[in-house]
C-alpha cells in the first residue's frame, strides 16, 4: 500500500504530526509497535509546560556534581554501564551545559515553547478531549529559603515571556491543597497557565482518534527496516510492507536504532523515570500537581489514582527495573499525602529521549531527499509534539515555518 506520508511513532510527537498533515490533505499512515500514547507519552506527568521556558543543563559546578556523585539523590541517579555507552554524548551535554551555551540554547527552545498551549488546544477541541485538561496550573514546592528565593527571582524574570506565576505562602498552599502535609517546606510557585492532563496516553488516543476520522490509516506493527525506494521509501514492518513519498521518524527514544542502518547516529540518549499510582480517595484528593523540587518528584491527579513521577535515571533502555530511585522518593510522598493502595502490581518506567544540547531534532534529515526526523524533545516532549507536528506539516508541505527550524536540524551534530 501506498501512501504519501509514513510517521513511525505514535507517542505524542508522531500522533500530532500525522494529526497535522492528516488535515492538510496528506494521506497518512501512522505505525507502531502498539496503540498511539502506550510509551514515553502514556507514563509522563502529565504537564503541559508552558513555564518550561529553561532547559535541564548538566550539573557543572563542584559543588553540584559532588552532590551528584554519591548516587543516592532522588531527583538523578546514574548507572555506569549508561555511562559508558553514552560518553560522548554525556560529554557533549556537559560542554553544552556551559553558562553561554545555555543561554543561546534556552532562546532558540523558548521559540517552541511559547505555542505549546495555544497548540494543543486546536488538537483538544477537534479531539473532544476536553475532559481531560485541567487549566489551573501546577505547583512546585520547595524546602530550602536560598533555593526558593532564586526560584522566584527567575519566575519573575519569566513574566516577559509570557508565563504566570504567584508565589504561594505555606497557608496558601494548604488552603489550596488540604488534604497535604506541608511540613518541612517553605514556600511554593504556583504556575497558572500550564495544563494538566489527567491521562497522557488518553489525550494521545483522542488525538489519535481525530486524525482517524479524518481518514487518516494507523497500523499496529514494528517496523523492522527502512529503504530508500525509488523518489520515496518502503518500510517493512512484522505485518506487511508499505511504501510511501515522505518517511518521518518519530520514535522517540528508539529513533537512532531505525535511522541507523541509513548511515546516520545521532548523539541521541535516554534518561529513564518512573511512577506508580496509588487509589484516590477523599484523604489524598489533590487539586494541581504538585512537584516537590529539592526531592525531584511530581504528584499528580490521574484518572487512574495519584501518580507519583520520578526525576531521572540515566540508564540502558533495556536495563532491568531498579527501584531505589522510586521507593527513596515515595518515602517522602507519603509524608505529604497518605499513600495506602498501590493500583499496580509493578511500577511503570520508560525513557525521555534527550539530546546534548537540550533541543529536539526536528527537519528534514540532511542526507536524505523526504526523510524527516522529529525526536529527543527530552523533558517536554509531550508539551511539544503539536507544535512539532505543525512544523514537519509545513516542512513537508514547503510552506512558510512558524517557528525557524535552523536551530533543530539534525546536521548541527554533523562535525562531532
Ligand atoms: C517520568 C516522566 C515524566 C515526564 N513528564 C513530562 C511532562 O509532564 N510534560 C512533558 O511535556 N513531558 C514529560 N516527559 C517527557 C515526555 O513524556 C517525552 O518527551 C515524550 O513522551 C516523548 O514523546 P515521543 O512521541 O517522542 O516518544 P514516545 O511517546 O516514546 O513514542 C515513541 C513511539 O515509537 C514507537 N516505536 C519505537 N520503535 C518502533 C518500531 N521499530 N516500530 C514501530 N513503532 C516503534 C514506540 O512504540 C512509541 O510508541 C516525561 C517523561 C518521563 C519519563
Amino acid at each position: 500500500m501506498r501512501y504519501e506520508v509514513i510517521v513511525i511513532g505514535a507517542g505524542m510527537v508522531g500522533t500530532s504530526i500525522a494529526w497535522h498533515l492528516q488535515k492538510n490533505n496528506s494521506k497518512v499512515l501512522l505505525i507502531d509497535k502498539k496503540s498511539p500514547g502506550s510509551e514515553t507519552s502514556y507514563g509522563n506527568a502529565g504537564l503541559i509546560q508552558r513555564e518550561a521556558i529553561h532547559v535541564h543543563p548538566f550539573p557543572r559546578q563542584p559543588i553540584e556534581l559532588l552532590k551528584v556523585l554519591p548516587n543516592k539523590n532522588t531527583d538523578i541517579r546514574y548507572r555506569w554501564p549508561a555511562l559508558l555507552r553514552y560518553r560522548q554524548a554525556l560529554l557533549q551535554y556537559w560542554r553544552f551545559s556551559a553558562q553561554s551555551s545555555v543561554q543561546k540554547i534556552e532562546k532558540e527552545w523558548q521559540t517552541l515553547i511559547e505555542h505549546c498551549t495555544r497548540e494543543h488546544q486546536e488538537m483538544i477541541t477537534a479531539a473532544s478531549a476536553e475532559n481531560l485538561i485541567r487549566r489551573d496550573g501546577w505547583i512546585e514546592m520547595h524546602r530550602t529559603e536560598a533555593k526558593f528565593q532564586a526560584a522566584v527571582e527567575v519566575a519573575k524574570n519569566g513574566r516577559a515571556q509570557g508565563v504566570e506565576h504567584h508565589v504561594l505562602s505555606l497557608p496558601e498552599l494548604k488552603k489550596l491543597e488540604p488534604n497535604g502535609n506541608f511540613e518541612g517546606f517553605i514556600g511554593a510557585i504556583h504556575w497558572l497557565n500550564s495544563w494538566q492532563v489527567s491521562n497522557p496516553g488518553a489525550l494521545v488516543k483522542a488525538y489519535a482518534k481525530s486524525f482517524q476520522d479524518m481518514q487518516g490509516s494507523i497500523c499496529e506493527c514494528s517496523v523492522k527496516e527502512i529503504l530508500p525506494s525509488g523518489d520515496g521509501w518502503q518500510i517493512i514492518t512484522d505485518d506487511d510492507i508499505f511504501y510511501s513519498d515522505h518517511l518521518v521518524i518519530a520514535a522517540g527514544p528508539w529513533s537512532n536504532q531505525l535511522i541507523k542502518p541509513l548511515g546516520y547516529d545521532l548523539p541521541l540518549f535516554p534518561m529513564r523515570g518512573y511512577h506508580q499510582h496509588f487509589e484516590t480517595t477523599h484523604q489524598n484528593t489533590i487539586n494541581h500537581s504538585l512537584v516537590d523540587i529539592d526531592k525531584g518528584f511530581v504528584m499528580g491527579p490521574m484518572q487512574q489514582g495519584v501518580r507519583i513521577t520520578t526525576g531521572a535515571e540515566m540508564t540502558l533502555m533495556e536495563a532491568e527495573k531498579d527501584l531505589g530511585q522510586l521507593s527513596a522518593v515515595l518515602a517522602f510522598a507519603k509524608k505529604i499525602l497518605p499513600l495506602n493502595d498501590q493500583v499496580e502490581s509493578e511500577p511503570w518506567c520508560g525513557s525521555r529521549p534527550c539530546m546534548p544540547d537540550m533541543k529536539p531534532v526536528i527537519g528534514a534529515s540532511g542526507k536524505h531527499a523526504n526523510l524527516w526526523f522529529a525526536f529527543g524533545h527530552g523533558h517536554q516532549g509531550f508539551t511539544l509534539g503539536p507544535i512539532t507536528g505543525r512544523i514537519i506539516e509545513e516542512l513537508i508541505h514547503n510552506k512558510p515555518v512558524t517557528v525557524d527550524v535552523s536551530a533543530f536540524g539534525a546536521q548541527r551534530f554533523a562535525s562531532m
